[in-house]
């Protein structure tokens, strides 16, 4: 197509705000009338495989930078739809593989992406004029929609296949054409839609708390990450998870938030590649234990649901907020000596 040899594109829509990456040059490929596959394939040569990755993890500068300067989009617009905008925010330091914290895992075997890390709210896709998916959608502790105050969805309501809209029209063997990028691409189903469901809530102040968190993220606010909130959060997943510690602390909170005691995926399984429905369990359980977090977990300590060396254990970089809430546990256990009359 002779028109992607200029210096300017024929089509050159900008990126909506929060758009991620990926939804962003999906919609140009469909703005040129091209295959996906055909597009990435002009643009970046057959060498260099755009979707055997997540490249908005990943942000690639091939990528990012040929989007800049061919549509005319101010390079740090364009630095911000990937998600290496929330580097030393939500994550301390960016790492290319393994879990990267707060981050959805895609799970990528080739191109397939098994796993169900892209989530969306369908009537935010419903409501759009051109619909696109949002950055925030990959932050592993959002589970609803703050706008439409609704739960996200991490999957097709039709075929149960995870989101992949880039293979809606691969040119692959596996790839249909589908009319949408708001389409399922494994059956064709509308993601978008007017009928959405209800939050479950164990507790409404700790859905506030919640909700006030992605709001923070959705406005750009990284406050809570220089207090070391997020990593404090990370841990709790963690040890709410271990089965090392006999799930205790889970079970522990369920009961104090009359919450059911959900029956997690076995193994060492981090929060960031968990299914929605056991995110957003879990992250209810987080946020109560954060909104009030030294009687909280002094409480839990004191009864054996967690172990004081477990607190600290793996845990790199603790916040020294965090390292004086366990420290004061160590001095409950060790009474000041008796001084001598
Ligand atoms: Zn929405
Ligand atoms: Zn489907």
């Amino acid at each position: 197509m002779r028109g992607l040899t200029s210096s300017l594109w024929p089509i050159r829509y900008k990126p909506h705000p929060d758009e991620l990456l990926s939804s962003w040059l999906v919609r140009l490929a469909r703005g040129h009338g091209l295959r996906v596959q055909t597009f990435c394939n002009l643009i970046f040569g057959n060498q260099l495989q755009v979707w055997n990755r997540d490249i908005d993890r990943l942000g690639p500068s091939w990528i990012v930078d040929v989007l800049s300067e061919r549509t005319g989009t101010p390079i740090k617009v364009a630095r911000g739809t990937t998600l290496r905008s929330y580097d030393g925010w939500l994550y301390p330091y960016f790492r290319s593989s393994g879990p990267l914290q707060w981050i959805t895992t895609l799970q990528m075997f080739h191109r397939t992406r098994q796993g169900f890390g892209m989530q969306y709210c369908p009537l935010c896709l419903y409501e759009d004029e051109d619909p696109f998916f949002r950055k925030a959608w990959r932050v592993a502790f959002i589970t609803t929609c703050h706008k439409h105050q609704c739960m996200l969805r991490d999957r097709c309501r039709e075929c149960g296949a995870g989101v992949a809209f880039h293979r809606g029209d691969m040119g692959h063997f596996d790839g249909q054409h589908r009319d949408s990028i708001a389409d399922c691409y494994a059956c064709g189903a509308g993601l978008a839609s007017e009928s959405v469901d209800a939050i479950e809530a164990y507790d409404p102040k700790v859905l506030d708390w919640l909700s006030d968190l992605s709001l923070s993220v959705m406005n750009g606010n990284s406050k809570l990450q220089r207090a070391g909130s997020m990593d404090v959060m990370r841990h709790m997943s963690v040890l709410l998870t271990s089965r090392f510690l006999n799930l205790k602390l889970h079970n522990y909170v369920c009961n104090m938030l009359s919450a059911p005691e959900m029956s997690l995926a076995r193994g060492r399984v981090s929060i960031e590649t968990r299914t929605l429905v056991e995110r957003h369990h879990l992250m209810q359980l987080i946020a109560w234990l954060m909104m009030d977090l030294q009687p909280r977990l002094r409480n839990a300590w004191l009864a054996k649901a967690v172990r004081y060396n477990h607190m600290l254990k793996d845990f790199e970089r603790a916040p020294s907020g965090y390292l004086k809430i366990v420290d004061d546990f160590s001095n409950l256990t060790c009474p000041p000596l008796a001084v001598p009359s």
